[in-house]
């Protein structure tokens, strides 16, 4: 068996260090090809000494600088590289095989689309491309041949519970009867409306089961994490909103699940690690050891299961009515959630200001067909400006 390339976009991240981890328990199969973040160098430097990637990307120059000057003396054979660009040739690039996408945010939108258009094994983890662009971004994938393995813990759970021969993209089929999105509820799930307008970001960011990037876990607390995996499941699975049913779960063990019309319904559950669904994703459809613990079910005693409260978490629904309002609809919310969490991890906005701003914005901006990534990309650009006038006035 040959050793397969991997591209790390946003190596630095939660779900970056994972992947690392999986590859690392596998230097027969996976080797560490080009490693990319925004301006950790410090970080990087670490997993440059560690892994010994051909490449690495710092799109920060300065930071690319810095790096260089720390590895010279290392004598390693890596060329560090600077720029937003550099992540689309790496992504891109022709002795890579697999891309792990798992950038955070808009930015990962360009490389993720360099790679599909490659035809490469793509590692879906950033699923805000696919909110922003999933028509465009399902079609590149269908022209150009990409293997596209969803990463996102709830997807690789319903890719899992799907038949063996299913790509993603097409329909799922007549026999399948509805979508089962779990969500944890995340740190505020039981808290009173009046507590949430308190919230401090570290709150926010202390997920009660999963560790990860704080964009995401803000997300999470806010239920727009569930709304921006809706609209991934709908472009992944070909489906409506309304064949999709979120379900609380606060145990995180059942990561999803796939309701069939004879009534059977199949869930996949396992301990909350991300390296369940990396390493399905690196290996499909083999399946390789990843380092996660043995799920004890009689330690886990208990499954719960709860509806989502829109009145406490209007993203979801905020997340639902910009899919089906279609377009650039998506975009616009993704480019206003953005920037909303980034202004309250700051300290400026109430969490409860996140949805009054995205709903604002997305009675602002204008919706366009999404016939060309420059419309994506516009859209994106109007949300942010009208979401920082927003917060500007607040
Ligand atoms: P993170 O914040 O931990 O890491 C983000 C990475 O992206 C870092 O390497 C950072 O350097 C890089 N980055 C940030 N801004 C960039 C920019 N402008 N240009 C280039 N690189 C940039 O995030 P994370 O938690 O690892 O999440 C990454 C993606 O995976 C997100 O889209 C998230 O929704 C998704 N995801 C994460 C998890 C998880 O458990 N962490 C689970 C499911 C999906
Ligand atoms: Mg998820």
């Amino acid at each position: 068996m040959s050793i397969k390339n991997v591209c790390i976009l946003g190596a630095t991240g939660s779900i970056g260090l994972n992947t690392l981890d999986v590859i690392a328990q596998h230097p027969d199969r996976y080797q560490a090809f080009a490693l990319t973040a925004y301006n950790n160098y410090e970080d990087m430097l670490e997993l440059c000494e560690k892994h010994q990637p051909r490449f690495v990307v710092m799109v920060d120059e300065r930071a690319a600088d810095l790096l260089d000057a720390l590895l010279r003396p290392k004598k390693l054979a890596i060329t560090v590289l600077s720029g937003a660009k550099a992540l689309e040739d790496m992504a891109s690039h022709d002795e890579v095989e697999i891309v792990m996408a798992a950038i955070v945010g808009a930015a990962g939108l360009k490389p993720n689309l360099a790679a599909a258009a490659k035809g490469k094994k793509v590692l879906l983890a950033n699923k805000e491309s696919l909110v922003m662009s999933g028509q465009l971004f399902m079609s590149c994938v269908n022209d150009s041949g990409a293997e596209l393995l969803p990463i996102d813990s709830e997807h690789n759970a319903i890719f899992q519970c799907l038949p063996q021969n299913y790509t993603c993209g097409e329909f799922i089929g007549n026999s399948v009867n509805r979508i089962l999105l779990t969500a944890s509820g995340g740190p505020f799930r039981t808290w009173p409306i009046e507590a949430l307008r308190k919230v401090t970001p570290s709150q926010a960011c202390a997920h009660p089961n999963w560790e990860m990037g704080q964009k995401i876990s803000v997300d999470s607390a806010s239920l727009m994490n569930k709304g921006l995996e809706l609209i991934e499941a709908c472009w992944l699975f070909s489906v409506t909103p309304s064949k999709i049913d979120v379900h609380i779960h606060p145990e995180s063990i059942i990561h999803s699940m796939v309701e069939y019309i004879d009534g059977s319904v199949i869930s996949q559950m396992g301990n909350p690690d991300m390296r369940t669904p990396i390493a399905y994703g690196l290996a499909w459809p083999e399946r390789i050891t990843a380092g996660v613990s043995a799920l004890d079910l009689f330690q886990v005693g208990q499954l719960n299961f709860e509806r989502p409260d829109v009145t406490r978490f209007p993203c979801l629904q905020l997340a639902k009515d910009a899919f089906n309002a279609g377009g650039t609809a998506c975009a616009s919310l993704n480019a206003a959630n953005e920037v909303s969490v980034a202004s309250f991890l700051k300290g400026n906005i109430p969490f409860t200001a996140i949805p009054d701003i995205i709903t604002r914005v997305l009675e602002t901006v204008p919706v366009n067909n999404v016939d060309s990534i420059e419309r994506v990309l516009k859209a994106d650009l109007d949300a942010r400006r009208v979401a920082e006038e927003i917060i500007v006035s607040l």
